[in-house]
């Protein structure tokens, strides 16, 4: 059985061809599908036979919200989904002043084993289909009741891991008769698997790339990214400048302060270095505590010092305001509180 969502719009327009459907069929079940149908029966303008034939060779996904947590100081909403199998994954919608902006899984768990990171602990269980990272947009969108205009994918997994299904997954949310959500509003972060980075420069897709960065240099990052083994921090540098050429997006670098191992001075100098050149915009984030992990964020006076001093050697930098810190609203902790 395959799961209508799976499909681009083209691929679903051959499908129901090949089944004998006119044309117009695919615009009206592609757009029934992106307003959160649960089942054919809710597809008012297409008729019992056809549903029924349908039914009987593909299937119309959902997600299940298993536990939603509202945080009571900003708003920011936190949703644990389970999926089909039994597993389950972490949304967050956050509402900003332009608008609300959806933080999206990408894998069940994660194999990129980042020490700070809590989606990494298990391990990774599984990629998620295109379907599945659709579902998570679709369904808190209609939980809601409103339009969810910004997209990041930064929730659980490493996107880059999951490529084919992120990139039909990035097709399908942009689609005119879909959700609609233009690329320049779909950030998509990596920890840094080059290859990927010079393969999704050649998609054409102007959706806005974020490295999880973190160290300013080889021997700090081999610590705490084992990707750093595979990939040195200097090819990486290398494939967000060919990106950003090949593109014309400006990339930008998440780089969380870890206290005691990659927030001094110096390495605010190293890192300035390090990104010259590239115009790109640094986002810290004071770490947050995994208790499996021991690592702890420095003060508010150490993180405003390290920002002050990229900004004096000209790197634009913003501390990330702490959204839903009273809901677990970080990577991969509430689905490794619940389980
Ligand atoms: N795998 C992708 C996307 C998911 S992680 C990536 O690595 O970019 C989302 C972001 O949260 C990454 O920047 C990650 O490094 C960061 N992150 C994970 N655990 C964190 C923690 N404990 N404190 C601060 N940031 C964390």
């Amino acid at each position: 059985m395959i799961d209508l969502k799976d499909f681009e719009y083209d691929e679903l327009a051959a499908f129901l061809k090949e089944h004998g459907e006119p044309k117009f069929r695919a615009e009206q079940i592609f757009s029934w599908l992106h307003r959160g149908v649960e089942s054919y029966d809710e597809m008012t303008n297409i008729s019992k036979a056809t549903c029924a034939k349908l039914e009987e060779i593909s299937y119309v996904s959902t997600l299940k919200i298993r536990e939603k947590y509202v945080s009571e100081k900003d708003g920011t909403m936190k949703y644990l989904f389970e999926l089909p199998d039994g597993n389950c994954i972490e949304t967050v919608v956050m509402r900003y002043h332009h608008g609300l902006s959806i933080c999206v899984s990408s894998q069940v768990g994660c194999r990129m084993g980042c020490r700070f990171c809590a989606s990494t602990i298990g391990g990774l269980y599984r990629n998620l289909t295109a379907g599945e990272i659709l579902n998570q947009i679709i369904f808190a969108q209609k939980d809601i009741g409103e339009r969810i205009s910004n997209i990041v994918i930064m929730g659980i997994g490493e996107p880059l891991d999951n490529y084919d299904n992120v990139i039909k997954f990035l097709h399908n949310v942009n689609h005119e008769k879909g959700l609609n959500i233009g690329y320049r509003h779909i950030t998509l972060s990596t920890c840094g698997l080059v290859p990927r980075i010079y393969d999704l420069a050649e998609e054409n897709l102007p959706i806005t790339l974020t490295i999880s960065l973190h160290a300013p240099n080889d021997e700090i990052r081999d610590t705490i990214m084992p990707v750093n083994h595979s990939y040195k921090i200097g090819e990486l540098i290398k494939a967000c400048a060919a990106y950003a050429g090949k593109t014309g997006r400006r990339v930008s670098f998440e780089y969380s302060l870890i206290h005691g191992i990659n927030d001094s001075i110096e390495n605010a100098r190293e890192l300035a270095e390090l990104i010259r050149g590239l115009h790109a915009h640094v986002n810290l984030i004071p770490v947050n505590k995994v208790e499996e992990r021991g690592f702890e964020k420095g003060s508010d006076r150490d993180i405003r010092l390290f920002r002050e001093c990229l900004e004096s050697l000209g790197v634009n930098a913003t501390i990330r305001r702490e959204l839903g810190s009273d809901i677990s609203a970080s990577c991969g902790q509430l689905r490794k509180k619940v389980l």
